[in-house]
């Protein structure tokens, strides 16, 4: 059976394909993005019901397309940002297969280029380019056993309190995630315990400014790596309700009982590191620290921006905070449900090439792998902080688009035949 060939194929399209394929399209290079489900599929069934983007609609978008029914500063809903990546790869022609699976990728042996195989035949490419994204799997630590309450759940299966059984609910992380759940849980009338970790919470918005401004414009978003050489660095901040900053003191007075780290479990009881207060105080440190960084770009620019000093008040620290609970009887409390709102794994099982480290993490720097022809896009710290976010993902397509195309020149130059210079197919 003959095997179709093209120059590229990129494996998946929510945003990070479909940045991919505008920045290969713009050079001409011929290329086929594979998706098992749908684009954008994450955004419609992998988040809770009422999520809205967590940046305002001039921040997250791409270059070439505003949201067409989003007002400048309001928050994108989650569907419509899928509709936005469906409306902007019909915009640019993206060659986009629905319902195909990448199910393994080979490097040839003794001739260039990759086997590519898919749920509907197998495609001949130069050069891959994974695109699956930086939260492939839900990954949350094994520390209740099944069965200790009715219902464990990892917040990519969050759509709305309603799909939990009455009762009170833990919610474990305070990224976005965890604090957006939290919040809407106890609005629905729950009970919440919400366990908090490590966490940079900034401002909505300060000084008249929306913190992706400020990110922007103090060049954060740009940083190279992670504070601290902190792989990971969980941002809380919700677009809720019209954008509000996540302040833990201001949950807490709504009901939500704050606890530490989730550490491990025992007889029916979950056991909190001592850990709360020193995690709030981290998170106000550099709420407080990016304010001052703020305050500081106000003035050595002489901007006029109103001043806010009650942004810098934080009141006092609730009970919760001062005398935390370390333990909980989940029976006692009446818990029903944990939510693990604790993060992604990847996850390349399909990415049959020598390019992981020990850890099955990519080797790759800004996208470009180890492995000669195989490129990663959407990871974070691909680039910098913005990589896995909607508008640094497409930044770094064109970086990684820049690089085939150099690549692809030496080639053509050198006059080696390539796929998808209409090169006879070869046989299977
Ligand atoms: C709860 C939540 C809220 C977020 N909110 C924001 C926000 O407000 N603003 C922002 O900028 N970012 C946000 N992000 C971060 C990021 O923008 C999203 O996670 C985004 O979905 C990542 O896009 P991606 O294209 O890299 O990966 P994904 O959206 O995960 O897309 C990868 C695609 O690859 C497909 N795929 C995987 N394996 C295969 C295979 N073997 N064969 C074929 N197809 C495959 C999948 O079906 C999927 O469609 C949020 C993330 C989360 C988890």
């Amino acid at each position: 059976m003959p095997i179709e060939e093209t120059d590229v194929v990129v494996v998946g399209a929510g945003q990070a394909g479909v940045a991919m394929s505008e920045h290969l399209g713009a050079h001409g290079i011929p290329h086929i993005v594979v998706e098992r489900d749908r684009i954008a599929e994450r955004w419609r069934t992998a988040r809770w019901d009422s999520l809205v983007a967590n940046g305002p609609a001039w921040h997250d978008r791409f270059p070439g397309m505003e949201f067409p029914d989003v007002a400048h500063d309001a928050f994108a809903p989650k569907e419509k940002v899928a509709d936005y990546f469906v409306a902007y790869a019909e915009k640019i022609g993206a060659p986009v297969r629905c319902g195909v699976e990448v199910t393994s990728v080979r490097r040839h042996d003794g001739h260039p280029g990759f086997r590519v195989e898919t749920s509907q035949g197998d495609i001949d490419a130069r050069y891959v380019v994974a695109a699956t994204g930086p939260f492939q799997r839900p990954v949350f630590p094994p520390i209740v056993p099944d069965g200790a309450v009715p219902v464990q759940i990892h917040s990519n299966a969050y759509h709305k309190p309603e799909q939990l059984p009455e009762g009170a609910v833990l919610v474990v992380g305070a990224g976005s995630s965890g604090v957006q759940i939290a919040d809407e849980l106890r609005r629905s009338g729950r009970q919440v315990f919400l366990s908090v970790g490590p966490h940079d919470r900034p401002p909505r918005q300060y000084r008249g400014r929306d913190f992706c401004w400020w990110l922007g414009v103090l060049g954060l978003w740009d940083a190279q790596t992670p504070p601290q050489g902190a792989e990971h660095v969980t941002i809380a901040v919700s677009g809720a309700r019209g954008g509000h900053t996540v302040d833990f003191r201001a949950l807490a007075a709504t009901g939500i009982e704050l606890v530490g780290m989730t550490a491990s479990y025992a007889d029916g009881v979950l056991h909190f590191a001592p850990d709360l207060a020193a995690n709030i105080a981290a998170g106000d440190a550099q709420y407080l620290e990016l304010l001052r960084a703020a305050d500081e770009y106000v003035a050595r620019n002489g901007l006029d921006l109103p001043v806010e000093p009650e942004a810098h008040l934080l009141g006092a620290d609730p009970s919760c905070v001062t005398d935390p609970r370390l333990e909980l009887d989940l029976a006692e409390a009446g818990v029903t449900s944990i939510v693990w709102a604790t993060g992604y794994a990847t996850d390349y099982s399909w990415l049959d090439v020598d390019t992981f480290d020990e850890k099955g993490r990519p080797i790759q720097r800004r996208g470009i792998s180890s492995e000669p022809g195989v490129y990663f896009l959407g990871l974070p710290w691909q680039s910098r902080r913005g990589s896995s976010f909607i508008w640094g993902v497409w930044h770094d397509a064109r970086y990684v688009a820049d690089h085939i195309a150099t690549q692809r020149g030496y080639l053509v130059n050198g006059g080696i035949d390539r796929p998808g210079a209409g090169s006879a197919a070869r046989q299977g």
